[in-house]
């Protein structure tokens, strides 16, 4: 399968059209943006770490009968997806407070929260990804009908319960991250997009170190050995 034209360039990947029409070449970018683009940087290898690391949580998530739009990983920063319409929510999972949540309504930082937390939020960068209640969803159409996000809300959930084991088990603390749907030919709904340290907050369980994203928005250097060290550990046999 060959990349053929750029179909369109967002702030971690570029899409390509392949022969097939149904199915896209996605291209990791090195770039790194934060705070809806004000902060931005780039770190050589960063986005071949995120493809290796999304392709295996991908893998994993398709073993527990999670669809995905992954068909094949071609090489260390490209993938072989599905076309599909992506879905105009970033449906965030937390299980413990932190960034917005704990800023925005005063929750102690590092509070482990009672029950797995899911929140919408409008993907719109002109409007800086508001957050939305259920209602505002079905007033935007961003969804089809009620269902449709208790779907979305409990595979987020589903994502979640497998991911935070898989994590624990290599002593990574899954703090909180997002997760976009898109919407297949046949009308289905798969998880697209990537899940990567950039997309999710990892907390080593023995240090407390920051292993994602938080080391570019907080300036606190290492970006690309942390990521390393979660592919590392993403890979590790169990
Ligand atoms: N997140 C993301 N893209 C966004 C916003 C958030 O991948 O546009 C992830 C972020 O990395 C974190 C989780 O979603 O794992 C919750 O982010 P939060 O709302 O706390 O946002 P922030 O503190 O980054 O403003």
């Amino acid at each position: 399968m060959n990349k053929k034209e750029l179909l369109y360039e967002g702030k971690a990947k570029k899409l390509y059209a392949t022969e097939d029409p149904d199915l896209l070449i996605a291209e990791f970018k090195d770039d790194l943006t934060a705070f809806n683009a004000q902060k931005k940087g780039s770190e050589s290898g960063k986005g071949a770490l995120n493809c290796q690391i999304s392709s295996r949580l991908y893998e994993l998530l398709e073993k527990n009968g999670i669809k995905t739009h992954l068909i094949k990983t071609l090489d260390e920063n490209h993938q072989l997806v599905k076309k599909v319409e992506i879905i105009p929510i970033e449906v965030v999972v937390r299980n413990t407070a932190t960034g917005s949540l704990s800023k925005r309504l005063g929750i102690k930082e590092a509070l482990k929260l009672p029950f797995t937390l899911v929140e919408f939020y409008l993907k719109d960068d002109d409007l800086n990804d508001p957050i939305i209640c259920e209602e505002h969803c079905l007033i935007l159409n961003l969804v089809k009908d009620k269902e449709t996000l208790h779907l979305l809300k409990e595979r987020a959930k589903k994502i979640n319960s497998v991911l935070k084991e898989f994590f624990s088990q290599r002593g990574l603390d899954l703090i909180d991250f997002k997760v976009e749907f898109g919407i297949d030919k046949e009308g289905e709904i798969v998880l697209s997009d990537e899940i990567s340290p950039d997309s999710c907050r990892f907390w080593d369980m023995d240090t407390g170190e920051k292993m994602d994203k938080d080391r570019f928005r907080q300036n606190l250097g290492n970006v690309k050995v942390a990521y390393e060290e979660v592919l590392k550990r993403v890979l590790e046999e169990k």
